[in-house]
């Protein structure tokens, strides 16, 4: 039970889409007897819109990243850098991988997803991965001494590659050869994808048009490709090819934290936790959450993009303030379809709405313009950011 004269200790786990906006608005104050704590696992969140971009060099990292201390504390809550490893809803408790228990009245959970098999002993310790998003940092890195490696090549190709052929997979690739491209590096680089297509989801000309990029750019794309093995500087693929590999980035499908399976809160099939129109766990409504860690169980179909995320973010608020002050927690609606534009890293981008397909430097503008915007408004909460 809490004491009544104490404040109310909302805990924000993950700096994503829709905890900016939660931040955002607990800055205005409408919310005094509580006090917000945001544990991240990171010191820094990634936009994922833009890591591609800068992947490719188009970007530098100031601008596709926030620094969480000063934003949350610029909003009047405190900020402290950990990894959450488990959830005890019985005890109104976290416990970050250190061994501190944190204890919460709410706690909201923004996560992002993990992709499959990616803690696997073999993946972790020879594959880069991208999420969470911070992690782009070390593969940014890796393309770095990837294109200073020319001379010790002696002109030898670079060998890369992404496994999964989902969006997130496309651009990486892209990126990874317009980088390496653009350092003059000779490159040799593959996707690989289990499924019979990639982009799965995609109308067919989408794909079409991406096939036809990555054959101009010569980069290759194994389909019904099953990787059975990653080694240090090769993938080994089922069948017993072997694929040389000096780089590889594991972007398969999306799975949930496993911390909310042993949470004993309700999950769906993937692992992500099951949620209401309201955003909380259908098992205990002190718990939230929003993003891709989280499944609807009214729209379970719902895609695990940012756009939802940041869709997301107004409702989670709204929800978070009813639980604080009573009253009825709204409903959220995913909306239908969603505006897809994927950063070709060649100064243009392919863009998808409504069965209006277009591959054009117009399109990657638009992108830049809205990734720009995001940006922009949670960085101007912070006065001294540029
Ligand atoms: C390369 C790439 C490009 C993409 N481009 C687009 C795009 O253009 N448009 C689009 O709509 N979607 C895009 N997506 C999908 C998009 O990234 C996700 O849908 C989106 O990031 C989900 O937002 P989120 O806030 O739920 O999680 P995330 O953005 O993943 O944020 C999760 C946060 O939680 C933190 N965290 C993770 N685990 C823990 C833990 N255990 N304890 C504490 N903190 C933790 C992380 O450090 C991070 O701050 C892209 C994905 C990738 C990989």
């Amino acid at each position: 039970m809490r004491d009544p004269g104490r404040r109310l200790r909302l805990l924000l786990v993950g700096g994503g889409h829709s905890h900016l906006e939660v931040l955002r608005r607990f800055g205005r104050g409408s919310l005094p007897n509580v006090e917000l704590l945001m544990i991240s696992a990171y010191a820094e969140h990634h936009y994922s819109g833009m890591v591609p971009g800068f992947l490719a060099g188009q970007y530098r990292e100031e601008s596709v990243r926030f620094l969480l201390e000063p934003l949350v504390s610029a909003m009047g809550g405190v900020f402290r850098q950990g990894s959450v490893a488990s959830l005890h809803p019985a005890d109104q408790a976290v416990v970050l991988t250190d061994g501190t228990r944190v204890p919460y009245d709410l706690v909201s959970f923004g996560v992002g997803s993990r992709p499959a098999g990616s803690q696997s002993a073999e993946v972790a310790s020879h594959a880069s991965v991208v999420k969470p998003m911070s992690r782009v940092v070390e593969l940014h890195h890796r393309l770095l001494a990837a294109a200073k490696s020319e001379s010790e090549g002696a002109g030898k190709a670079y060998h890369a590659g992404v496994v999964g052929g989902g969006a997130a997979g496309v651009e990486i690739v892209l990126a990874m050869d317009a980088f390496l491209r653009d350092e003059g590096r000779r490159r040799d680089l593959f996707l690989v994808e289990a499924g019979e297509s990639i982009l799965e989801g995609y109308p067919r000309g989408f794909r079409r048009l991406i096939l036809r990029i990555f054959a101009d750019r010569s980069i290759r794309v194994m389909t019904g490709t099953r990787v059975a093995g990653v080694e240090p500087e090769a993938l080994l693929l089922a069948g017993g090819r072997r694929l040389e590999a000096h780089l590889t980035v594991w972007l398969t499908g999306a799975v949930g934290d496993p911390l909310f399976r042993t949470s004993g809160l309700a999950v769906d099939e993937r692992g992500f936790m099951l949620v209401d129109d309201g955003l909380r766990s259908v098992t205990d409504q002190r718990v939230f959450g929003a993003g891709d860690c989280v499944t609807l169980e009214n729209y379970p179909d719902t895609p695990k993009a940012g756009v939802y995320a940041v869709r997301q973010g107004p409702v989670l608020w709204e929800s978070l303030r009813a639980a604080v002050l009573g009253g009825r927690p709204p409903r959220y609606r995913p909306q239908d379809g969603f505006l897809s534009i994927l950063n070709t890293g060649d100064g243009k981008a392919l863009l998808h709405y409504k069965g209006f397909i277009v591959h054009s430097r117009w399109a990657f503008s638009l992108k830049d313009w809205i990734d720009h915007r995001f940006m922009e408004k949670y960085k101007r909460l912070v006065p001294s950011s540029s």
